[in-house]
């Protein structure tokens, strides 16, 4: 049996070879506090975000990028994987393990994390079930997903806009010529709303209000028309709660310095290039991953900033998994992409 997984910082994506995406859930795990003792995974974990009693903490083990908490990780990749390999008996029948007499598991990782962090990923993976365990760096596996000829002697850039981190890559000839990971993505835009609601209208919103605010009405640029919507918070002053309306122009403000501090580190890596590939760069242009691709406007706004023509892929969300589902289906190509970790 072949398992693809990309653990993220804000979703964890789980590919079945010859099935296709089996798990697709939030990496949130909620523990009673203080223990590592699992009470929810997944969706179940993130709805208790920001409202849990103080007995229960909702974790986000690889937030930054980094993982926080190995025990925690190891839970979670165990819980998914298990629930990959789960089938249905038949109607109401309940569930049973898929059998194999082989798991093999390709890992998608932010490419900041360290030896020790990527052994504790290999390691949780075979505590999980597996007998061999590789790891691909995300950004290349974004590549493979969305499709980029990566082993072409010529330059392609991807930038996956994750939760936690971006990472920014520029690939030829299979290999990552330049990257960049930066610990700067859709997180910091919640926190920069949240903290934005704060100054201007000393109203406290929770990080699941400001991302469905980014969301529903965030952009990089203007598009099409402005909008407003009705954001709901606790008051500073009188701590009551209260609604407030505001508009997407706004929204686009207060997020304006993690989107400079995105930018900037495209432009960098732009300048990094070798001129032969900066210059294969303006033909193929950029192509963005992660759900942070799907912030409005951000193609065109970073077109219009780079000068490079800048795409969206078709499924951003999936670009990572989809990455590892088609590593496992060359076994070639495993060995190639990947470091073993066996
Ligand atoms: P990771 O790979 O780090 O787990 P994902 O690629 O799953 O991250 O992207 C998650 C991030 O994308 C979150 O910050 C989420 O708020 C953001 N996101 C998802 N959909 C949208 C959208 N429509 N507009 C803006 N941001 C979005
Ligand atoms: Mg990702």
């Amino acid at each position: 049996m072949d398992i693809g997984i990309d653990l993220g910082t804000a979703n964890t994506l789980v590919y079945l070879k010859d099935e296709g995406i089996k798990v697709r859930e939030p990496s949130v795990v909620a523990v009673k506090t203080g223990t590592t003792e699992v009470l929810a995974v997944g969706d179940e974990a993130k709805r208790m975000l920001g409202r849990t009693p103080d007995t229960i903490s909702a974790i986000r083990p690889l937030r930054d990028g980094v993982i926080a908490d190995f025990e925690i990780t190891e839970a979670m990749l165990k819980h998914f994987i298990k629930k990959a390999r789960t089938k249905e008996k038949g109607k109401g029948k309940g569930t049973k393990l898929i059998r194999a007499s082989k798991i093999r598991v390709v890992v998608a990782v932010p490419s900041g994390i360290t030896e020790v962090e990527k052994r504790a990923v290999k390691d949780s993976a075979k505590q999980a079930g597996a007998d061999e365990v590789y790891l691909i760096e995300e950004p290349m596996a974004a590549a493979i997903g969305v499709g980029l000829p990566i082993q072409d002697a010529s330059g392609n850039m991807i930038v996956d806009i994750g939760g936690g981190t971006t990472e920014v890559a520029v690939i030829s000839l299979s290999g990552i010529v330049q990257s960049r990971s930066l610990r700067v993505g859709g997180d910091k835009l919640d926190e920069s709303i949240i903290a934005y609601m704060k100054r201007k209208y000393n109203l406290m919103i929770g990080e699941r209000t400001a991302e469905m605010v980014k969301i529903k009405i965030g952009s990089a640029t203007v598009v099409d028309q402005e909008t407003t919507m009705d954001v709901k918070g606790r008051g500073l002053v009188d701590g009551l709660p209260k609604t407030i309306e505001v508009s997407s122009k706004e929204i686009r403000e207060a997020m304006a310095e993690p989107l400079a501090t995105i930018l900037a580190s495209i432009k960098e890596a732009l300048e990094r290039c070798p001129p032969e590939l900066a210059a294969d760069l303006i033909d193929r242009g950029i192509m963005l991953a992660g759900g942070g691709a799907l912030l409005g406007g951000i193609d065109v706004w970073l077109t219009e900033q780079t000068g490079v023509p800048t795409h969206i892929s078709e499924d951003p969300l999936v670009a990572v998994v989809e990455g590892t589902g088609r590593v496992l289906s060359e076994v070639s190509y495993i060995k190639k992409m990947t470091s073993a970790g066996v």
